[in-house]
């Protein structure tokens, strides 16, 4: 094959114990926490939606070190979200919940970064929520955690602190739609193929973020995430 420019590197995440997990798309799932639903003005259980993020909006970061992220341009209102992140090492569609564990190849502690002023903006003018969610550096996420040795993981704290102070403070069984949910129901609108990210929502407590702010993400069994603002 000859490429008339430089093809782009491909985006990974390391793996807990050694190795990388290559990443194609970052779907995300949108008010996955009721007391999350609520802050963002949102009542009852609806289905659960999706965005995406590109691939290379992650932003890999090793346990026992500092991740850096800049301050993206456009915004004065850029919000921390603390996610589980699901990772995917078999595709499938229409994949029955009671099946998607075979699906998922690991888990980590992600960010999903989001310029919560224009994607105000957008949602009051009914238009794509792109730019207030994907874009350079709004997916930092933790080393993959193999399920081999975790388990399915169910239940557990999910916490971010920001400089020290803890700001988001949930329990993965507070999750309105649970990962095998979450899969059946996004393996119906979309293949979904080794490599695919599933950041699964946040729970309550988002809030801003300023250059210097640290951020350390934690969800119970898995590596921490620990991020600085530049
Ligand atoms: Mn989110």
């Amino acid at each position: 094959m000859s490429y008339v420019i430089t093809p782009p590197a491909v985006v990974s995440a390391p793996v807990h114990g050694g190795g990388e997990f290559p990443v194609r798309r970052i779907y995300c799932v949108g008010r996955n926490y009721a007391e999350h639903a609520q802050e963002m003005g949102f009542t009852g259980r609806e289905p659960p939606f999706f965005f995406m993020k590109p691939g290379d909006a992650l932003v890999p970061v090793k346990a026992g070190t500092t991740g850096e992220i800049h301050y993206p341009t456009l915004t004065s209102n850029y919000h921390h979200e603390i996610e589980l992140v699901v990772a995917i090492g078999k595709g499938g569609t229409d994949i029955p919940a009671s099946q998607a564990a075979s699906h998922i190849w690991g888990y980590a502690v992600g960010l999903d970064m989001t310029r919560r002023d224009l994607q105000g903006e957008m949602k009051k003018q009914g238009r794509p929520w792109c730019i207030g969610k994907a874009f350079e550096d709004s997916a930092p996420m933790g080393e993959v955690h193999p399920i081999s040795e975790t388990g399915e993981l169910t239940r557990g704290a999910i916490t971010l602190t920001v400089n020290g102070v803890v700001k988001q403070k949930g329990d993965l069984n507070e999750l309105i739609w649970n990962v095998n949910e979450t899969i059946e129901v996004l393996s119906k609108a979309w293949a979904l193929q080794p490599g695919d990210l599933i950041f699964t929502g946040t729970p309550a407590g988002v809030g801003a973020v300023v250059r210097g702010d640290v951020m350390e993400g934690a969800v119970a069994g898995l590596s921490g995430l620990r991020v600085v603002v530049r």
